[in-house]
């Protein structure tokens, strides 16, 4: 499998409740590297274009205004088939149906609320770190 990059949110559920370090070593311990990390807080104009995919869901302004309700941490994470390892070790949307050990099993508080973001494909990755990051913030 070939090294990749995905992007990464640690959501404002997770950072009000001070989790930012727990999930880096979940992913650490995974094998994927942070190669970029800020704190940032999203406005909710910004929350709603990086959501737009979902536009039509029911649930996007709750969606739109809980990410922007509080800071979120943006990363990049690198590693052997990233994109997927990342996924595995966030877990399933709903935390109620996410595996033991998984980020969103132990630290999620519901299907909305549920601690962290991860890129669900290539381009969607390649997309995502571009709209955060310029290529000077990514160290390998
Ligand atoms: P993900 O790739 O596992 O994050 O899941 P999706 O791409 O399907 O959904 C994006 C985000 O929308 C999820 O991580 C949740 O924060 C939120 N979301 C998804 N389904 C629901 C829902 O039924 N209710 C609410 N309130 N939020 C949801």
């Amino acid at each position: 499998m070939a090294i990749q990059r995905t992007f990464s949110i640690i959501k404002p559920d997770a950072t009000r409740r001070n989790l930012t370090g727990a999930i880096n070593a979940k992913f650490e311990a995974a094998g994927l590297r942070i190669v970029a990390q800020k704190r940032i807080k999203l406005t909710r104009e910004q929350a709603g274009t990086f959501y737009a995919v979902h536009k039509e869901r029911p649930f996007y302004d709750e969606l739109c205004d809980f990410m922007a309700s509080a800071p979120i941490v943006v990363q990049v994470l690198e590693g052997e088939d990233a994109i997927a390892r990342n996924r595995e070790v966030m877990g399933a949307t709903n935390p109620a149906e996410a595996e033991e050990g998984t980020i969103r099993k132990e630290f999620a508080l519901s299907i909305g609320e549920n601690s962290v973001h991860g890129s669900d494909g290539e381009d969607t990755a390649r997309e995502e770190i571009a709209y955060f990051f310029s290529g000077l913030e990514l160290v390998g």
